[in-house]
């Protein structure tokens, strides 16, 4: 019998060295890792939910685009006239049929940095060259350092967070258009964050033909069904739903989020009052003193701390989850992500920071 090879040499090289997206237990704990609404739906909204969900035709296959869903999130998130929407398994699986229908061997891929894994992630998965363009170590974007990255590597691809993850920075727009205007490239907009934000290049989508805006419910309150959409013009559409897996958003999600947009004006109140608290948030923190608090546009606080990774480690023997950032990358060094919560959360959340500084 021959003899049969590892994983270590089958596999491929760059998945061999990936690591898989690490997500702790969070049982019981004050769960602010993970920028998710706080809230969940009235009481009277989740009994309607259940009767919604089961009508539901679990025994058919989902309307493989979605159409009547996509027509929705057209109608109520403002997508401009005459663009297309395509649904993603979240954000996540749109990033990575963006990636995967443009690696042309060679071809590059640029993002501000620190950001969202994913981008990095993707890249190196679909065998595109991941480029980081480093912000200033307040984190804004280095304008000038990122124009000239665009000149000098010419990316297919260039992901921008706005806001951006983990950092919360919101980017000047008249930046933004700066880069769209000089990208050869495709420039995705991922505005996870835009009830927070409160900006977003949606409305003028129609006025760069290289321009596509990527959004998921999941920061809206939604996490769970697990839904993302791509605005963009039809010829890029049309492409990337090539590669669409058929049915990749199911027929539980089509449901429950033609329901709950129905009653999108639930979650906005939310949002509404999350920001609220992010304002309380922002003042208690620094007042706490012996922390740089970052400013922030998203559902959350980038801090930096003298010891990132003893204050995570207490806050987490207080009950309070948050996500460290410590060794994942050199700018992280001592950065906590701390997402905002109900008023109580946030409540436990400065307690058992006091405690941990
Ligand atoms: C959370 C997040 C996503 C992922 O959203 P899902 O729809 O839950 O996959 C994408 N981009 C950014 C910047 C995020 O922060």
């Amino acid at each position: 019998m021959i003899m049969a090879k590892t994983p270590e040499q089958l596999i491929r090289r760059e998945v061999f060295d990936l690591h898989a997206y690490h997500v702790p237990l969070s049982d019981g704990m004050v769960k602010l890792d993970a920028m998710e609404n706080p809230y969940r739906l009235p009481p009277e909204m989740r009994a309607e939910l259940g009767a919604v969900l089961a009508e539901a035709e679990i025994n058919r296959y989902p309307d493989p685009t979605g159409r009547h869903l996509r027509n929705l999130l057209a109608e109520k998130m403002g997508i401009p006239e005459g663009m297309e929407v395509l649904l993603g398994n979240g954000s996540d699986d749109l990033i990575q049929m963006l990636t995967l229908a443009m690696a042309r061997p060679g071809s590059a891929v640029m993002f501000p940095d620190p950001t969202f894994v994913m981008y990095r992630m993707n890249a190196i998965l679909m065998g595109m060259k991941p480029i980081g363009v480093l912000t200033r170590d307040d984190f804004s974007l280095d304008i000038k350092a990122f124009l000239a990255a665009v000149q000098e590597h010419r990316p297919a691809l260039i992901f921008i967070a706005y806001p951006n993850n983990p950092t919360g920075v919101l980017y000047p727009e008249d930046e933004i258009a700066a880069i769209i205007r000089a990208a050869e490239g495709l420039v995705v907009l991922d505005e996870a964050y835009h009830v927070f934000a409160q900006h977003s290049f949606m409305p003028r989508l129609a006025e760069f033909p290289n321009l596509a805006v990527m959004r998921t419910v999941s920061k809206l309150g939604l996490a769970g069904i697990r839904l993302g959409y791509l605005a963009a013009r039809p010829e890029w559409a049309v492409q990337f739903n090539k590669v669409r897996q058929a049915y990749n958003v199911s027929v539980l999600t089509q449901a429950a989020a033609t329901f709950v947009l129905g009653k999108l004006d639930v979650l906005e109140k939310q949002a509404a009052v999350i920001r609220t608290g992010r304002a309380g948030l922002k003042s208690a923190l620094e007042a706490l003193g012996g922390l740089v608090v970052y400013p922030t546009a998203a559902n959350f606080f980038l801090v930096r701390v003298a010891d990132g990774q003893r204050t995570f480690e207490s806050l987490k023997g207080q009950g309070v989850l948050v996500r460290s950032f410590h060794g994942a990358h050199p700018m992280l060094a001592n950065c906590l992500r701390i997402t905002v919560g109900t008023p109580e959360e946030n409540r436990i959340l400065l307690s058992a920071l006091r405690e941990a500084l």
